[in-house]
């Protein structure tokens, strides 16, 4: 099974994120891998907005198998007053994934509410691209939602081994659920062996 959100090429293969715009070379040429372009939240601050936008059509023409990420909202302590310039930036990746029609890969840390009421505005205004949702950890109810938008969705280690997965996890259908190992490639082994543990009963 591949991996379908990693920072590092997984020789099981799958999607690998850029996490900042320097990262896009590295990305585009890692074997066997769907490069992902975009910036992630935690970084979106020391971007030009406008720049990048330029920039990521650009690459995106050039690579007609990429897809568009990693992009979403931080909302953590850490992070939350860059919100404003989270939002922007996401934008930009949602408009890039939507024209190219390409997925966009989603990081969400208390936030996947208003990433949710976002995603609806786009589906009512017919703007919505493919999206995938990484290191989901949010209710079955939340999770039912994104669904109705077409929604995939990845977990790794920390997901799978948190008290609730099973609840979280178990009923999201076939084909909409799928592992990642994120930055932690040592845990690959690890999390397909959990994760086809908790989908066995389907
Ligand atoms: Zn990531």
């Amino acid at each position: 099974m591949r991996d379908y959100h990693t920072h590092h090429p997984n020789p099981s293969g799958g999607y690998i994120c850029s996490v900042t715009r320097a990262d896009w070379p590295r990305v585009a040429e890692a074997d066997g891998m769907t490069p992902c372009f975009g910036v992630h939240p935690w970084h979106a601050h020391e971007v030009d907005v406008a720049e990048l936008a330029f920039e990521l059509d650009d690459w995106l023409v050039r690579n007609p198998g990429a897809d568009v990420g990693e992009t979403g909202l931080d909302a953590s302590d850490r992070h939350r007053e860059t919100l404003e310039q989270q939002r922007l930036l996401l934008h930009v990746h949602l408009g890039a994934a939507f024209r190219h029609d390409r997925c966009v890969h989603l990081h969400g840390v208390h936030a996947w509410a208003e990433l949710l009421s976002i995603l609806q505005e786009r589906a009512r205004c017919n703007t919505l691209p493919r999206i995938h949702l990484h290191a989901w950890n949010g209710s079955h109810e939340l999770a039912r939602q994104f669904l109705a938008l077409g929604a995939t969705f990845s977990v790794g280690l920390r997901e799978l081994t948190h008290s609730r997965a099973e609840e979280r996890y178990a009923r999201i259908p076939e084909g909409r659920l799928f592992p990642e190992s994120d930055d932690s490639p040592a845990n690959w082994p690890r999390t397909l062996a959990l994760f086809r543990l908790l989908r066995q009963g389907l």
